[in-house]
């Protein structure tokens, strides 16, 4: 199964396409896209709402643009094929990622991603012309996404981002 996949990940046959972000707790970003028929089973159980099936991929992935995943592991338990695990690790590698357009860089006051994070992981201090600018701590985003829900200015991505412990 291992060779198999690693076969066609190198003949560039994988069913994976970068439409969408991969469930939270999916095995692997390649072997979720061997795994996961599409099935939908996980989609119907997710009390969020946030999964749905790509019409490119016929996978399943995850729209913030509904709401945010409370990790509750409804999906872990629906899906029949293994596709999605617990591991006893952090449901995936997601973080928020603030970009450069956020409006309180443009000296507008807006709080509303910190007020969503139940995780605290959102904090703003002065930056450069007395403007309260956020700062987002990776090492305690859980990458849930209600920021990103919340953020009226569409500021707020979710990137894999690896950490420094993950790294060494
Ligand atoms: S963990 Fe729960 S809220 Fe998150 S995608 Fe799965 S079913 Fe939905
Ligand atoms: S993704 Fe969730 S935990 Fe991370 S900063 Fe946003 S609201 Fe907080
Ligand atoms: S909610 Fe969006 S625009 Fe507002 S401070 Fe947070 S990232 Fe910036």
């Amino acid at each position: 199964m291992q060779e198999q996949m690693e076969r066609r990940r190198f003949l560039g046959l994988s069913k994976y396409t970068d439409d969408g972000l991969c469930p939270p707790y999916s095995i692997g970003k390649y072997e979720f896209s061997e795994a996961c028929t599409g099935c939908g089973d996980c989609i119907s159980v997710c009390p969020e709402k946030i999964l749905r099936i790509s019409e490119r991929s016929r996978l399943a992935v995850v729209d913030f643009g509904k709401g945010s995943c409370s990790f509750c592991g409804a999906c872990v338990d629906a899906c029949k094929e293994g596709a999605l695990v617990k591991t006893g690790k952090a449901p995936w590698a997601m973080k928020a990622v603030i970009s450069s357009n956020c409006l309180s860089y443009q000296k507008i006051a807006c709080r509303a991603c910190a007020d969503f994070c139940e995780m605290r992981a959102i904090r703003f201090h002065p930056g450069l012309g007395g403007q309260q600018t956020p700062d987002l701590d990776s090492e305690v985003c859980t990458g849930c996404g209600a920021c990103l829900v919340a953020c009226p200015n569409g500021s707020i991505e979710m990137r894999e981002v690896k950490l420094q412990e993950e790294v060494l």
